[in-house]
């Protein structure tokens, strides 16, 4: 505004016109919109008044505009004063030695060939108990040991000054003595107290000291310790802040006499960054910080992996001293590069292999699906039978999986979506790309549920173009399914629908050419493989439930190339979503009369199928009783669960689909897949106990349709953490988000589930915090392979490659 109104002055006040607006509607806008809070009310009286000013500006004389220019200009001078308060009293000095430069150390070894590879004993000063506790923690050798990151640091870098230091936090504060007290606990003969009163120019603090045992309340002994913290000597002081009944104290913290002012510290913990181990019994912290000064001089035996060039490039710490800096800390700055160098090796050890795992793959031959004829060919009469057109993002991802096809190189690529973009589509549109070039394909999914459905979506559309499709599950009958292998092996069956049934040993194939996986986190490895080895190696083309976060897809899919529908089907209207505490649980049953009388059906979805004697939660089967039997008499009610034979859960689902029952009591059989555009209301009993991408998912259940439709968490949670998980779901319908904040919330693992996370442990890397140093070391790996595939000039990278390929890719669940 000040920049406004020296302008507007220079100008001699005509009012000027800026990019968007004259000088005097924006002024006049501005002052009356400045934050006000901290305000009186005739200063916020006067801003209105001078507001009003400049709406009549235009029809002043000069010499008002003047005025009134002059008197804004004051008047926002005295406000700045309120605005931005005098700067605090900087912190006080001191002066840190740097921790010991390891460089020029000797280094104490036994024998003569010290390497990252020798154990403990052969490093001077380690006994034989410590050696025996390491021993216990799995750490054997020098590298053991300096990869045994600390899990956390207490932070005594915080250098303050005593007005400003706050109760709970650790700092650091430099002060002079001026009252120092000793008594004996006159309760407790044993426990001696050291009472020191500090203080530097912003106030004062208490010290205490305990001691315990009967010799410290020797008076002798109390007097040597008074004697040490003469009045009016300065100390630093390192600890935790803890609020008295006085005020503010210190309770047991590290102090040192400081000579003057401007002597360095000899303590090795005040003013620092103390490293916390996860420690075993019998190994103090004390102990174990003794046994990593006597080991890290060996951390100059660390090769570094890459090379300068590109260590410089991305600005990254020496390993060597990453890995000094991460014990032992010279300050916060030079632990965050510490941390972001390990982490980057880390991550970059997973893309590389990752990548070279792609390369692998990417060298056996894949079927050329060509594209036979443009004009009649399968996809675009399957485009006319469909009801509406396919989202230029469908379009664009179809187009990117079809120029796979097309190569000889196999297809390894991720569908990524929200629920309810419309994948399945794209992927039916795949598979009939597949058949239109003379080859089969394969549409796997990971509940039988979907697989029916599926199936029955295909029999809609693939009869009229004359395509051949059928469904092997579990269920199959023998006969059937003998049937059906034949046909399979024939080249009979143009697109085979199935669950793990599908991938059996018996299976074979005429000319696979291209398998969609369905919701493929829940398909392993191992099943992965049966499939590969049926012949030639088929193009894939898997699909995610729910948006995966991009350091998660990174990691676990980072062997795959990632399409990405952006956009919903238009004319779709948002989920509203609301939060109902158990009391209010009869207002959920009007809703479902209200959506049940327009003719829609609803879902009723809990966590158990029956009740459990451990917990108590209302299951699907009580629920199921109550709704059918007392509430709903004139209402259909249908009940499905996991524990249904599949023939029982098949003719559920079907008098669902086909709209006879009206109200669907489920488990989360029906999380996954299950399309029915005309159910509008999902009601999510015990809603605290679903996952967020979860309940994500399970609202996407409805809103498939045009019109509008519903989604009620009941939370039955105790505390705010559940209250706060699906308030989220309520604020937000976007998947993406949502599985971002999943993953803040619960962590990797728990957004994958342990049965097929397949998530690489890193020592330090963390998915939620690092992503940053994520993408740069995926970019670093993809760099590096593309100048060097086979890492010739990268040995180190190389050996740590083969070494971790198994911890890497061993369980994990790629393509
Ligand atoms: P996803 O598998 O991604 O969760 P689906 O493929 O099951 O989503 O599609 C959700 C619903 O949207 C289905 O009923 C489908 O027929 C419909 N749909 C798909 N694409 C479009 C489109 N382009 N326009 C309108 N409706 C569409
Ligand atoms: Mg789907």
């Amino acid at each position: 505004m000040q920049q406004a109104l020296t302008l507007e002055s220079e100008n001699g006040f005509r009012n000027i016109h800026g990019r968007k607006e004259r000088f005097n509607t924006f002024v006049a806008r501005e002052l009356i919109s400045l934050d006000s809070k901290h305000l009186p009310k005739e200063k916020i009286d006067f801003l209105i008044s001078l507001s009003e000013g400049f709406e009549a500006y235009d029809s002043s004389p000069e010499s008002a505009r003047r005025r009134l220019v002059i008197d804004t200009r004051k008047a926002l001078y005295s406000l700045s004063k309120v605005f931005d308060p005098p700067t605090t009293i900087k912190p006080p000095k001191l002066r840190l030695p740097n921790q010991k430069d390891y460089s020029n150390v000797e280094i104490n070894v036994k024998d003569s060939t010290p390497s990252l590879d020798s154990t403990l004993s052969t490093v001077k000063g380690i006994g034989s108990k410590t050696i025996e506790l390491l021993a216990s923690l799995g750490i054997f050798t020098i590298r053991d040991l300096l990869v045994h990151y600390p899990r956390d640091y207490v932070d005594y870098s915080q250098l303050k000054r005593i007005s400003s230091l706050e109760a709970g936090e650790t700092a650091t504060i430099v002060a002079s003595i001026r009252r120092t007290n000793y008594f004996t606990s006159p309760r407790n003969p044993n426990l001696s107290v050291l009472e020191l009163l500090i203080q530097d120019s912003t106030g004062r603090i208490k010290l205490t000291k305990f001691f315990a045992g009967r010799r410290f309340s020797n008076r002798g002994y109390l007097m040597k310790q008074v004697s040490q913290y003469p009045t009016g000597s300065t100390v630093a002081v390192s600890g935790l802040v803890k609020e008295g009944s006085y005020g503010k104290c210190f309770i047991d913290p590290i102090i040192e006499v400081l000579e003057n002012q401007g002597t360095s510290i000899k303590s090795k913990s005040i003013g620092r960054l103390i490293p916390i181990y996860p420690l075993t019994e019998g190994l103090t912290a004390v102990r174990i910080r003794r046994v990593f000064d006597l080991v890290l001089p060996f951390a100059a035996f660390w090769k570094d992996p890459l090379p300068q060039e590109r260590i410089s490039h991305h600005s990254l710490m020496s390993i060597q001293n990453a890995m000094n800096q991460i014990h032992q800390p010279n300050n916060l700055e030079s632990l965050n590069a510490a941390r972001r160098r390990i982490v980057f090796d880390e991550f970059l050890c997973l893309q590389l292999a990752l990548l070279r795992k792609r390369n692998l793959f990417r060298k056996k031959p894949a079927p050329q699906l060509k594209k036979v004829n443009q004009i009649n060919s399968l996809t675009s009469q399957f485009y006319s039978l469909l009801p509406f057109s396919f989202t230029n993002e469908q379009k664009r991802v179809l187009h990117e999986i079809e120029s796979d096809l097309e190569s000889s190189e196999p297809m390894a690529r991720l569908l990524q979506g929200d629920v309810g973009s419309g994948k399945t589509v794209v992927a039916i549109a795949a598979l009939l790309y597949a058949v239109d070039s003379g080859w089969q394909g394969a549409l796997m999914a990971p509940t039988e549920v979907l697989a029916q459905q599926h199936y029955k979506n295909l029999c809609k559309w693939l009869p009229q173009l004359h395509v051949t499709v059928d469904l092997i599950t579990g269920s199959t009958p023998n006969s059937r399914r003998k049937q059906i292998l034949d046909d399979l092996s024939t080249g009979g069956v143009n697109i085979i629908v199935g669950t793990h049934a599908l991938i059996e040993d018996s299976v074979s194939f005429s000319r696979l050419g291209l398998v969609v996986v369905d919701e493929q986190h829940r398909f392993g490895v191992y099943q992965r493989d049966l499939l590969l080895r049926k012949g030639l190696q088929p193009h894939l083309l898997t699909m995610t439930a729910t948006p995966i976060p991009r350091t998660l897809a990174l990691s676990i899919h980072g062997d795959l190339d990632v399409s990405q529908i952006n956009e919903m089907p238009p004319g779709r209207e948002k989920i509203k979503t609301s939060m109902l505490q158990f009391s209010q649980r009869n207002k959920v049953f009007d809703l479902i009369r209200a959506h049940i009388k327009k003719r829609h059906q609803v879902y009723f979805v809990l966590p158990l199928v029956e009740e459990s004697e451990k917990i108590e939660l209302r299951s699907a089967v009580d629920v199921y009783h109550e709704l059918s039997n007392d509430l709903f008499q004139e209402f259909n009610v249908g009940l499905l669960h996991g524990r249904m034979s599949s023939l029982d859960k098949n003719s559920t689902i079907n008098s669902f689909v086909s709209g006879e029952v009206d109200i669907l009591v489920s488990t989360t059989v029906i999380e996954v897949g299950v399309d029915v555009p005309n159910a509008t209301l999902m009601v999510i009993d015990h809603a605290d106990r679903f996952g967020l991408a979860q309940l994500h998912q399970l609202r996407g259940r409805v809103g498939r349709g045009a019109s509008f439709s519903e989604c009620i968490l009941i939370d039955s949670g105790k505390n705010s953490d559940s209250r706060k998980k699906l308030e989220y779901l309520v604020g937000s319908t976007d998947g993406f988000e949502i599985s971002e904040i999943d993953l803040r919330m619960r962590g990797p693992g728990q957004v994958l589930g342990t049965r097929q996370s397949g998530l690489p442990d890193f020592a330090l890397a963390n998915l939620v915090n690092d992503s940053h140093v994520l993408e740069l070391a995926r970019k670093e790996a993809l760099y590096i392979l593309n100048s060097d595939p086979e890492l010739n000039s990268y040995k180190l990278l190389k050996d740590n490659l083969d070494l971790h390929w198994k911890r890497f890719l061993g369980n994990s669940q790629l393509n």
